[in-house]
């Protein structure tokens, strides 16, 4: 190469090592001047529901990261887990607690007055030991099967009919979160799977839904549901028993409903229990799973093992705004 070759070949590379540099220090420029003008870059930053203070992320650059996920696989891939009592249905009114399905029952007026004070200290016994931060799920695991068996048994000797199941809901005080039937129509518009996994009532549940007009067929539920004699007197429970910390069994059970969902490889999964988390291991090729949780009682104690496991902890929220948000984004 002769000298004025070494001195073009030379002028070339500094002139490209210069608009690298130069595009380096615009990009930088373009970013600072975004942050100064209060521009946002991120999803979450885009929607204000984020802003809410009942919003909690231990890592919101991952809950970016899958809300990115979602977004680019869209609704022909996108599927929904979730739980139903204290997830779906509110925790608390202007302080007074919310009913179960369970509850709904129990404070009903198909069941005598001193059914009713047993059920009452059945749920005195148990409930502290379900949202105990100090017992692992094994470890509450017995308890929660006793604590059904035992309401369970009760509830059969009261002879509830099915019949009147309707009026019991209709005068109950059970209560969705706001925001439901966006919730629930958008996902039907969309034709968006979702799978209700509850360890509530099922008969109960799907009444409350049917009544409040979401009982779309994209809609399927899967819980305890009663089994009635010949005259629609109760007798027992058909199935397994499904309790707030065998969702994982219970999960697996419905793996034919999983596989024929196979293609829908994004989840959002909601609950409100630790024993939630469990509720997506039937599905198979799961590409983002976004889990988020609603932290209702004992907050303090339990927010860091919630946050450890939820990708989002919305606590003491009583809406789906932020589901919703999130779904408008994937929609
Ligand atoms: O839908 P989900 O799986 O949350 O339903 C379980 C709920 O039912 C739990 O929150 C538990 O406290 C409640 N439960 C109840 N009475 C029972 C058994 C469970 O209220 N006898
Ligand atoms: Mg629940």
């Amino acid at each position: 190469m002769d000298r004025t070759a070494v001195v073009k070949v030379g002028a070339a590379a500094s002139a490209s090592v210069c608009a690298l540099f130069g595009g380096v220090v615009l990009a930088q420029y373009i970013v600072a001047k975004k942050k100064r003008a209060g521009k946002k870059t991120r999803i979450i930053e885009m929607m204000p529901q984020f802003e809410k203070t009942t919003v909690h992320m231990r890592d919101p650059e991952r809950v970016e990261q899958i809300i990115c996920g979602l977004i680019k696989g869209g609704a022909s891939k996108l599927q929904i887990i979730t739980d139903f009592d204290m997830t779906l249905s509110k925790f608390a009114v202007n302080g007074k607690r919310c009913p179960t399905c369970h509850n709904i029952i129990d404070n009903c007026k198909l069941v005598t007055e001193e059914c009713r004070q047993k059920l009452l200290q059945l749920k005195n016994k148990y409930y502290p030991i379900e949202i105990d931060p100090n017992l692992t799920m094994e470890e509450k695991y017995p308890f929660m099967v006793e604590w059904y068996f035992k309401s369970h048994t009760l509830l059969v000797e009261q002879r509830i009919e099915k019949d009147k199941l309707p009026e019991v809901v209709r005068e109950s005080d059970a209560a969705l979160r706001e925001g439901f039937e966006q919730f629930f129509d958008r996902l039907q518009q969309h034709n968006v799977p979702v799978f209700i996994f509850s360890a509530g009532l099922g008969d109960v549940l799907e009444e409350i839904i049917r009544q409040a007009g979401v009982y779309h067929p994209n809609v399927k539920v899967v819980s305890n549901f009663m089994d009635f004699d010949d005259n629609g007197v109760l007798k027992g429970f058909k199935g397994e028993l499904i309790h707030v910390y065998n969702k994982h069994d219970g999960a697996l059970r419905n793996t034919e409903y999983f596989k024929q969902l196979k293609e829908y490889c994004n989840i959002i999964l909601m609950g409100d229990s630790l024993g939630d988390l469990s509720m997506a291991d039937g599905a198979p090729n799961v590409e983002n799973i976004l889990k988020i949780g609603f932290l209702n009682d004992k907050v303090e104690e339990r927010l860091d093992k919630y946050l450890d496991s939820y990708d989002i902890v919305l606590v003491k929220d009583e809406t789906l705004e932020v589901p919703n948000a999130i779904l408008q984004k994937v929609l």
